[in-house]
Order: structure tokens, then C-alpha cells, then sequence
């Protein structure tokens, strides 16, 4: 379980992140959702520990992470831009994490292998990224995350680079995935219609302030403020 407590991040005047405190329960899928700018990619990098926060805590199962070094978090990230490495093979890009953590050659083989179906990848593990489609892409960087088998994997805007069909499919395929394997994720998505179909409980920000954190159908029903009904377009 992880839980943000009172999380800040400031640039020196530029507040980013003000006092933000949620709680995840273990196999909940979260949205965070909100507008560009309102510290959405922020919040996940401090998560991740690639930035630091100006105050505030960080606990993974009651333990404060926040000065854990990123690797040792327990929590997997999947960047917008996916960040391929371009002279590798699918399969060298998604076990990369591994071999850079030292692990044998014969524990990365059977790893990949595992994950490659779950990701529909397993044909296509000689190619280089740049002979992949943006879907299948998008699917290397999601097995890079899942093969490092953390408990918590955060997802950054990971749709915004496909097409509205293939953003359908990968959804609930995303959305299948986290279910069958049991584990949290933390979707990013400015995108209301994304967050509230997928999402177990959406956390929707607004300049870097938690507006509300609820299911989505408490969100539509009931929301907190005209700010968060006009967000997700229920009636004020
Ligand atoms: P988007 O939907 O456009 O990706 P976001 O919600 O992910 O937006 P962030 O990337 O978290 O927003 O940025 C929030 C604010 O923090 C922005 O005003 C941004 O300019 C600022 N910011 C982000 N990184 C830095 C940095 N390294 N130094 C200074 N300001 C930063
Ligand atoms: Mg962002």
C-alpha cells in the first residue's frame, strides 16, 4: 500500500505539488487526472524518486521510501515517450533493467519469456524499436516496467502517442493486465473519458492540489466542486 503524505514539490517560487495525501489500496487502479500543467508527471516522478520532495512523505507498506534510492522502490515506471533505447532489440530494451541489476542471463531468458506473451510481443523480440509500430512501442516500454515484477507500476500518459482504436484496445488490455497480475498502477491521463473508464478511483488535480479522490461514479454523482464537474462534464 502506498500512501502520499502531505506532498510537496516546489521550484524555488513555482509550486508544484501542494500537500497532496492519498492512499492506494493493494490492486486498485488509480487515474490521476487534471488539466496540462496542474503536476500530474511531477507527482509520479517523486513517486519514482526522480526528483525529491521539497516536504512531506512517501510510505510503501508503512515505510518511508522517500530517500530510497529509485532502483530499490519497488515501483516501475512507464515514461510518455517510452525512452527505447534505439541500438538495442525489443528483447535487450525490456530486460535492460535486469542486466543493469546484475541478473544472470538464464533468470532474464525466462522473465522475458513470460512477459512477452502478456504483452503480445513474443514474435517480434529481434527487432529494433524503430521497426515497430507506436502501439507496439508503447508495449516494449509496458514490459520493461512489468518485467521488474513490482508491486506498484506507474504509467505516464502512456496512450497519447496512438490512435484513437488502438488507445481503446490498449486500455483494457492495460486494464486486464493490472488485474490478472494483481498489482497497483497509477494511470496518468489528462484525458476525463480514460480516467473514468478505466480507473478504479480517479485522484483529479488542479495546480498541484488533490480537488477530490473517489470512484468515478461518486465523481459524476457527487462532485466536490464546479471545478470537478466541469472537468468530467457532469451536471453541475
Ligand atoms: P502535462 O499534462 O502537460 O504533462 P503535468 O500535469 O504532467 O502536465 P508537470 O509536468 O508535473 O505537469 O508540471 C507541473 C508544473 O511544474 C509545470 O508548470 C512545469 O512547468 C513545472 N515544472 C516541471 N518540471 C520542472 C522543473 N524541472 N523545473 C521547474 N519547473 C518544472
Ligand atoms: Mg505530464
Amino acid at each position: 500500500i502506498l500512501s502520499l503524505n502531505a506532498l510537496n514539490k516546489s521550484w524555488g517560487a513555482t509550486h508544484v505539488v501542494r500537500d497532496l495525501s492519498l492512499e492506494t489500496r493493494e490492486g486498485e487502479f488509480i487515474a490521476l487526472l487534471g488539466p496540462s500543467g496542474c503536476g500530474k508527471s511531477t507527482t509520479l516522478r517523486l513517486i519514482a524518486g526522480l526528483e525529491d520532495p521539497t516536504g512531506g512523505q512517501i510510505l510503501l507498506d508503512g515505510r518511508d521510501i522517500a530517500t530510497l534510492p529509485s532502483a530499490q522502490r519497488g515501483i516501475s515506471m512507464v515514461f510518455q515517450s517510452y525512452a527505447l533505447f534505439p541500438h538495442l532489440t525489443v528483447g535487450q530494451n525490456i530486460t535492460f533493467g535486469l542486466s543493469v541489476r546484475g541478473e544472470s542471463k538464464k533468470a532474464q531468458a525466462e522473465k522475458l519469456a513470460r512477459v512477452a506473451p502478456q504483452i503480445g510481443l513474443e514474435k517480434l523480440l529481434d527487432r529494433r524499436p524503430s521497426q515497430l509500430s507506436g502501439g507496439q512501442q508503447q508495449r516494449v516500454a509496458l514490459g520493461r516496467a512489468l518485467i521488474a515484477e513490482a508491486p506498484i507500476c506507474l504509467l505516464d500518459e502512456p496512450l497519447s502517442n496512438l490512435d484513437a482504436s488502438l488507445r481503446a484496445e490498449m486500455r483494457s488490455e492495460i486494464r486486464s493486465l493490472q488485474r490478472r497480475l494483481g498489482i497497483t498502477m497509477i494511470f496518468v491521463t489528462h484525458d476525463q473519458t480514460e480516467a473514468m473508464s478505466m480507473a478504479d478511483r480517479v485522484a483529479l488535480l488542479r495546480d498541484g492540489r488533490l480537488e477530490q479522490f473517489d470512484t468515478p461514479e461518486a465523481l459524476y454523482s457527487r462532485p466536490a466542486s464546479t471545478f470537478v464537474a466541469g472537468f468530467i462534464g457532469a451536471p453541475p
